[in-house]
């Protein structure tokens, strides 16, 4: 037998390996092998068995990892449309689709020996006196762990290997499991009853799922506290129900310990009992290792994790629940550019699981799709338990502007008072982190730049120094100018950053207890979860922060949310900039009024008529949508077509300009063709896919025709210069991406670059930096 092997280099290619006898029948689609390569041992992953190979000569495998095939026929299946839709090496998509932790040699179960009482009679000959006492401790308890025995017994191994010797205890070396939420004390909870909006919604799914053929995608749109996470726990109840697993994404920071305990709690008794196993970059390689296996056995029915959580080996697969579909964090930055939300489409049509799709600031993309009919919309337009929206009342900041913007307007102040004063709590938002966004000196107009990157260094009070935010460069402050014919010792700084506002916060309210939350103060693990209890526990009255403070936090107390800059995103150079801050505005402001009482939204603003502002105010998210989609219809932009964003990149400016023309001519003449020619887009394996990319009819993608092509660029990229790389785009829209992406990587393949210059292909972008 012959097993072909796609190898841990990227090569593009697999190679053929014999199956020697004496792994016969251990060896499986999906299994990780050992194999000689030239002079290297390498490993890799099975992707085929045949009878007999085109080649001769064939070496034989070495060994296999595990004992379980690891990449399960489906989810290799993902990974190469992974590899064929963004356009990147099998080898690199294949990669991605197992935890490092699970690729490794060793099979990173951690064992740990145990004790057992084997001579429970008490016929022996009487003991010495220390032997004794050991096996008298043994006795009681039948098994121990033989760490614990001997700190118990203050003695030591060779005294219970003696033991041992005398045939009275036996020691194994035993799978101990790691536990990442041993510690929480998880309560059971029990379904809540639904009110009309959400049992409408879940009724829905229910349907679909027990439906012949449950491939269908749900995009549940529900306001702020609107109770989405019950429709979530009931619908992977019925999917238990039905003999089936589940995996639910969340983004990895709305992913805290709360998060995670409801689902736990739900599951964790009762006739569905099942392991709910959660998989995030936070846990040790050893912790993830066993809550993947716990997943592969079939054990853990239900996984809750982020990104790569959608690779999960659950079989068989019922449902699939993204929530917060429209974040930014679902696309990884780093090839393979995958985006969780449309591989979790696609893998839900290829394994005709259900996917539900849940978001109170839908992206425009999943929208779009359930206008066009290819999603299905629910909606639940109130909160639970009768909560009001909270009140959002926009500050317009130009009138105050005389001496410089202000950090707090009268306003809000007075509200952060009255809540001080009622024992209630208040959320600050900034979408900068640091304390102030630059250093200028006013005479000679110098700013202090990033000597590797095209953007200004942010001031850090509390170290004294000034940092840059992209490659983590960082200097002294000067103290004066470092103009040389200026030295100018007026050198000032601009802008606002969260460390400014906690700093002039604590000389408004000396008395009040205030925390900030960026990630400059979250470096440790557990720095994130103390924050939240002590909030929680009423320990601190104002909580300041980045984005991180955003996302999904539910605390009845907080009353008041002011967003102190709310337009420092729109200006960015993206054309998802009005939507990224409609989102935001809307999820900062969700924060309030969780509880009994009503809250109140500040939103400060320079643009406060910015329709971005104004929707989000009305909590109007279709208003928002129908006036962006007329923009994104003008402009050809995401979702009305797609985008794939070449860019080129290297140390040399000059050849890296001269690079992306080329590659643009190459670029026109090819797809030209391919356009006029209509057929000429080779046949490939993603045509058997039920619908070519997700959210884009198959019909169109056959056809192949690129009619639509509107090629741009080459441009410098919105950040030039990146950790001392130059940095040009091309880029190019279609809705036929998934036979555009076919062509690129033919066109690529065959594409002459400087060794010093390197292309990145990066299909449907979230970020055009
Ligand atoms: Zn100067
Ligand atoms: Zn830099």
């Amino acid at each position: 037998m012959i097993a072909r092997v796609s190898l841990e280099i990227t090569l593009r290619k697999e190679f053929d390996y014999l199956i020697p006898p004496e792994l016969t029948g251990q060896i499986e689609v999906g299994s990780r092998v050992q194999v000689p390569f030239g002079t290297r041992k390498i490993f890799g992953t099975v992707t085929a068995l045949a009878e007999e190979s085109g080649h001769a000569n064939l070496k034989p495998i070495l060994k296999i990892i595990g004992t379980q095939s690891l990449v399960t026929p489906k989810v290799l299946k993902l990974a190469r449309w992974i590899s064929e839709y963004y356009c990147c090496a099998p080898e690199t998509a294949l990669k991605s689709v197992l935890p490092e932790a699970i690729r490794k040699e060793k099979d990173g179960w951690k064992k740990q020996l145990f004790v057992r009482a084997l001579d429970l009679s008490g016929e022996f000959p009487k003991l010495p006196k220390r032997q004794q006492d050991v096996w008298n401790l043994i006795e009681e308890r039948r098994e121990i762990l033989l760490t614990k025995l001997i700190e118990l017994a203050e003695t030591t191994a060779a005294t219970v290997r003696k033991l041992e010797d005398r045939g009275l205890v036996e020691i194994t070396s035993e799978i101990s499991e790691r536990d990442p939420y041993a510690r929480e004390h998880i309560l059971p909870t029990q379904s809540i009853t639904l009110n009309s909006a959400q049992a409408k919604a879940l009724g829905e799914i229910t349907k679909a799922m027990d439906a012949e053929n449950p491939s269908h995608i749900f995009l549940l749109h529900g306001v702020t506290g609107s109770g989405k996470t019950e429709i979530y726990l009931q619908a992977l109840a019925h999917a238990l129900e039905q003999g089936k697993g589940a995996i639910v994404l969340v983004p990895e920071i709305a992913l805290t310990p709360q998060t995670v305990e409801r689902f736990k709690a739900r599951f964790s008794s009762g006739k569905l009992q099942t392991l709910v196993a959660v998989l995030h970059s936070h846990l040790s390689a050893g912790e993830r290792h066993d809550e993947w296996h716990k997943i592969r056995q079939g054990r853990a029915r239900i996984v809750i994790g982020a990104r790569s959580a959608i690779f999960a080996p659950v079989e068989p697969l019922g449902l699939i629940i993204v929530d917060e579909e429209h974040e930014s964090t679902y696309k990884q930055e780093e090839a393979p550019r995958y985006h969780a939300r449309d591989v979790a489409i696609m893998r839900g049509q290829m394994e005709n699981a259900v996917v539900v799709l849940g978001s109170a600031t839908p992206s425009l993309e999943s929208f779009y799709n359930c206008q066009r009919g290819k999603f299905t919309l629910l909606e639940l337009p109130e909160r639970v338990d009768n909560q009001k929206m909270p009140h959002v009342r926009i500050v317009d900041m130009r009138q105050a502007r005389e001496k410089g913007p202000p950090l707090f307007s009268p306003q809000l102040k007075e509200a952060i008072h009255q809540r001080l004063d009622r024992g209630e709590q208040t959320i600050l938002f900034l979408n900068r982190r640091g304390y102030s966004t630059s250093l200028q000196c006013p005479k000679c107009g110098y700013v202090a730049n990033c000597p590797n990157c095209s953007v200004a260094l942010t001031y850090h009070r509390i170290d004294q120094r000034l940092s840059c935010h992209i490659c983590g460069h960082n200097e002294k402050v000067p103290a004066v100018c470092p103009e040389p014919k200026c030295k100018n010792p007026a050198i000032r700084f601009a802008g606002t950053g969260t460390q400014k506002v906690e700093e002039v916060l604590a000389k408004l309210f000396p008395k009040a207890r205030i925390k900030r939350m960026d990630a400059d103060t979250m470096k440790r693990k557990d720095d994130y979860r103390h924050v939240l209890g002590d909030f929680r526990a009423g320990k601190i009255d104002i909580l300041v922060g980045t984005q991180m403070i955003a996302k999904g936090l539910h605390f009845p107390n907080v009353t008041l949310v002011g967003i102190i800059y709310a337009d420092s995103a729109l200006h960015q150079p993206d054309f998802r900039a009005g939507e990224r801050t409609f989102q935001l505005l809307t999820q900062v402001a969700g924060r309030a009024g969780r509880g009994d009482v009503e809250g109140e939204v500040f939103v400060q603003a320079f643009t406060p008529f910015h329709p971005s502002i104004q929707y989000a105010r009305r909590h109007d998210f279709t208003g928002f949508y129908e006036q962006e989609i007329e923009f994104r219809e003008q402009l050809k932009y995401p979702p009305v077509s797609r985008v794939a964003l070449l860019t080129l990149k290297g140390r040399n400016e000059e050849k890296v300009k001269f690079s992306a023309e080329h590659l643009k001519r190459e670029l026109e003449k090819t797809l030209k063709r391919a356009s006029s020619g209509g057929a000429s887009v080779p046949a490939s394996r993603l045509e058997n896919f039920p619908d070519g990319s997700p959210g884009v009819s198959s019909h169109q993608e056959i056809k192949g025709s690129f009619k639509d092509l509107i090629i741009a660029g080459p441009a410098p990229a919105p950040l030039l210069r990146a950790e001392t790389f130059y940095r040009y785009q091309i880029m190019l829209r279609t809705r036929a991406m998934s036979a555009l992406s076919r062509e690129l990587a033919r066109i690529i393949g065959s594409l002459k670059l400087p060794a010093d210059v390197s292309l990145a292909v990066d299909i449907d972008p979230v970020s055009l930096s």
